[in-house]
């Protein structure tokens, strides 16, 4: 089996090659041909010598994850479906916008902490991704969008929210941020990559140490009683230990702020009362938050809140002088949308079949 160099980060990259014999140094050059050009051929890096080429060509290769579907937006969003051999393909989904292109990365095949409004939920647990799986998602999607006409490529922000929780799948997702940052790979600014987590509190303080980026909190609820229901993990690790841990986080965060997401779900989290207990919560921590309109997915009871219950929701906060945000729904056309995600390759590959079926 050939060693995917995707699959390293820097340091692990010059030890492999150390390991080979040769120096050090030749990871940022190598690096620099990956992710910087985007080059996956090891014969067209003219600036390696050739004994090394095809050193690198016998035993390693460059390779992104086998993208099995590409669908389009009417605005823009594109979404790819990754097959990682689960049965579920994983989605990477890009949105354009006027100043700025970002990616929505996913981090785990399934989820295994099944928040009650989530359809990656609802599919359990498959795997964790590689290092090669998630840092594929960019590599892939840069390559498929080409270069700006600046020479840049199109991606400059990451949001790690896709399928999965990031911070259970630690060193993976810690290695794939470390090359998205570094200056031979991607080089984006800390605060142009974003870890959403339900609150996995132990990782978060790891994360503060080991890689701090920006830092987005899934809420979703004012209190214990609602939260254990909608974001079980709560159970686990109630609000208050939260809020003790984003206050610690943004110690050392590049952003003065941690982002609450907060789904807006009719009848259930979204009256004005729960907004104002909400207030009371984060009190102590500097904060903005994201209201994101529930997306509704098949085997859903839960519906989305109607525009006035969203709008009084944010006025409430906006009076506490939260900065506040409601999140636009980009991409439901082709099921990109948050908490959408499912890669249901099954489901539609059984539909096809019975269209052929029905046509024959
Ligand atoms: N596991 C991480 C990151 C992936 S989920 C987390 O939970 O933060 C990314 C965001 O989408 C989270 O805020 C999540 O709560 C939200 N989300 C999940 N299902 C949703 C849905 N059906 N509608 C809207 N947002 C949803
Ligand atoms: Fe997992 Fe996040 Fe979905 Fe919860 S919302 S089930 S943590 S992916």
């Amino acid at each position: 089996m050939k060693q995917n160099l995707l699959d390293f980060d820097a340091h692990a990259l010059a030890v492999y090659l150390t390991e080979m014999g040769e120096k050090p140094f030749r990871a940022r050059q190598l690096m620099r041909w990956i992710y910087r050009v985007g080059e996956p051929d090891f014969a067209a890096m003219t600036d390696i010598a050739a004994s090394l080429r095809d050193k690198l060509a016998q035993c390693a290769s460059i390779t992104p994850p086998n993208v099995m579907r590409e669908e389009l937006s009417d605005d823009g969003t594109r979404k790819w479906l990754l097959n990682v051999g689960t049965g579920n393909a994983v989605e990477a989904v890009y949105i354009p916008e006027e100043t700025r292109g970002t990616l929505c990365v996913s981090t785990q095949a399934g989820c295994a902490l099944d928040c009650s409004f989530c359809s990656t939920g609802k599919q359990g647990f498959n795997r964790n991704l590689s290092v090669a799986e998630i840092i594929g998602q960019l590599w892939w999607a840069n390559h498929q969008l080409g270069k700006n006409a600046e020479g840049l490529w199109p991606i400059s922000n990451v949001v790690l929210m896709g399928m999965g929780e990031p911070l259970l799948n630690f060193d993976n997702t810690v290695s794939a941020l470390r090359l998205m940052l570094d200056d031979h790979a991607y080089g984006l600014s800390r605060r142009r990559v974003t870890v959403s987590t339900s609150g996995i509190v132990p990782a978060m303080d790891r994360l503060r140490e080991e890689c701090p980026v920006a830092l987005a909190v899934s809420l979703h609820a004012p209190n214990d009683k609602l939260r254990d229901e909608l974001v079980p993990i709560n159970q686990k690790y109630p609000l208050r230990e939260l809020m003790a841990a984003c206050q610690r986080y943004l110690e050392k965060a590049p952003r003065d702020f941690i982002t609450f997401e907060y789904v807006m779900l009719d009848g259930v989290n979204d009256s004005e009362q729960q907004a104002r207990e909400l207030v009371k919560l984060v009190r102590d921590v500097p904060c903005k938050f994201n209201l994101i309109p529930f997306n509704p997915f098949p085997q859903t009871h839960y519906q989305r809140s109607r525009p006035d219950a969203i709008q009084r929701f944010r006025d409430v906060l906006m009076q506490a002088d939260i900065v506040t945000t409601t999140r636009k729904t980009r991409g439901d056309d082709i099921a990109a949308a948050c908490g959408q995600l499912a890669g249901q390759v099954q489901d539609k590959t059984k539909r096809t079949m019975q269209r052929i079926a029905g046509v024959h």
